[in-house]
């Protein structure tokens, strides 16, 4: 019997990960401490996979050869301790992705803000020009999954296959020797600061994480303008790097160099904040070969994925824009930014520790209202009560909508951007902006 490998977490990762370890020939055990899915048990049992749920045995975790961990379980946890204190070797599952997906191109896209978009972007740009590529990570299939489908079809050797994927700064936390073709870092922005000791500085260092395998061959795209990232240093040796700087968009246009210009006008993408996601998006694209017409195209047909700056509605000449997914002040301080009509602002959730002041100059330059939408506005309410804008705290969808109705007229926009989590009034922010969809199709008018 080869050695045991335990897996903490069994949601699509979890899962993934005792899928490829079962066929690789390990021992598996997987732990999890709340329930786990159906439609992951009966992938689990097909595979004569054990598995506990609702508790975590420590017997049957701690003599583990090694654990691999969900990005969801924290360190501090109860289970995590008793681990380290062991001293067993913890991985990710994209590093056990890693280890077992063979020859191909990894494109890992990390930052505080606009991962999915991105991933999604450049999978359809590849896709476009006829790769031979697939999108997971933090969205969709895990990358174990993937390796394992790959090693099932006999594809490990074929180093022309792509994968696009997403990390977040949790799974960028567990890897050893990840090292992707193409490491693409967005932002750092304040966001989850619970996990890093509210320290900016730790969640930078893991979102760095991204390149620190990477060696001369590789290229390291990055956001040259963003002052945290600045603040970070860079590898001596190792990738090639891309700084993007800001004068790459102008007159609809994304500059590449001298030689590409592409036409940003045609497709979906709104907002100086997609226009940086685009070119991130544009450059992996042609450095795996891709044709730049066929990145146009592609380019021109994709559709951003929902409740990111969606447009759900224009009725009475106002328009409705669904942005439920801005769970923190940056990605809100750019959707106002992308605002080009006088504003009716729907904002408010569980506050994440969020400091509002870098919002007071798009508020007051193109907020009309604010509509406060959670169980508790005060904190809200006193950031921005010295602004002077009409200002309602509400505490359900449908309230908020129908003061945002009251007070948008058309030409206006109406703009729900929360900043905050969604978890006091809904399941999750897909909820949220579900039911404001559906709020604002209620509308008499
Ligand atoms: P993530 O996967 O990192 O959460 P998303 O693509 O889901 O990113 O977008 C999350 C929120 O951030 C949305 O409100 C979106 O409009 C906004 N956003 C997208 N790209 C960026 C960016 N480059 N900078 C700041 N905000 C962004």
């Amino acid at each position: 019997m080869k050695k045991r490998i335990v897996i903490l977490g069994s949601g699509e990762s979890g899962t993934g990960a005792a899928l490829l370890a079962k066929h690789l020939g390990y021992d598996v055990f997987v732990s999890d401490s709340g329930a786990i899915k159906d439609r992951y048990k009966k992938e689990l049992d097909a595979q004569g996979i054990a598995w506990e749920e609702n508790r975590h045995t420590p017997d049957a975790i701690l003599n583990a050869a090694e654990i691999i961990k969900s990005p969801g379980i924290p360190e501090k946890s109860e289970v995590m301790q008793a681990v380290r204190a062991k001293g067993i070797n913890v991985i990710g599952e994209i590093e056990f992705g890693w280890r077992h997906a063979g020859k191909c191109s990894i494109v890992a896209i990390t930052g505080s803000n606009g991962k999915t978009t991105t991933t999604e972007l450049t999978f359809h740009l590849m896709k476009a020009a006829g790769l031979p590529v697939r999108m997971g990570g933090n969205i969709g299939n895990s990358f174990a999954r993937m390796a394992l489908d790959d090693i099932r079809a006999g594809k490990t050797k074929d180093a022309t296959r792509v994968f696009v994927l997403e990390v977040s700064s949790f799974q960028l936390d567990d890897i050893q020797q990840f090292r992707p073709k193409i490491a693409v870092l967005l932002n750092i922005t304040p966001d989850h600061l619970d996990r890093y000791d509210y320290k900016l500085e730790n969640y930078a260092q893991a979102k760095f994480r991204i390149t620190m395998n990477q060696k001369r061959g590789d290229v390291f795209i990055f956001n040259g303008f963003d002052p945290v990232i600045a603040g970070q240093p860079m590898q001596a040796a190792g990738p090639k790097r891309i700084a993007i700087r800001r004068g790459f968009y102008k007159n609809g246009r994304i500059n590449i160099g001298r030689s590409h210009a592409f036409d940003m006008t045609k497709g979906n993408l709104r907002g100086p904040h997609n226009m940086f996601n685009a070119v991130c998006a544009i450059r992996a694209s042609l450095l795996l070969g891709a044709d730049p017409l066929k990145v146009q195209d592609g380019l021109n047909t994709f559709v951003p994925p929902p409740h990111r700056l969606e447009r759900v509605a224009v009725k009475n000449g106002v328009t409705w824009i669904n942005d439920s997914k801005a769970t923190n002040v940056d990605s809100v301080f750019y959707a106002l930014q992308a605002m080009e009509t006088p504003t009716v602002w729907i904002v408010g959730g569980q506050d994440k520790g969020n400091d509002y002041t870098p919002l007071f100059p798009w508020v007051k330059k193109k907020v009309k209202g604010i509509v406060c939408m959670g169980l508790d506005n005060s904190k809200i309410v006193s950031a921005f009560k010295d602004l002077k804008k009409h200002m309602i705290e509400t505490k359900s969808m449908a309230d908020a909508v129908n003061a945002a109705a009251k007070w948008a007229t058309a030409g206006d926009t109406v703009l729900l951007s929360p900043a905050c989590a969604s978890f006091d009034l809904f399941k999750n922010y897909e909820d949220r902006g579900e039911q404001f969809r559906q709020a604002v199709q209620n509308l008499k008018h």
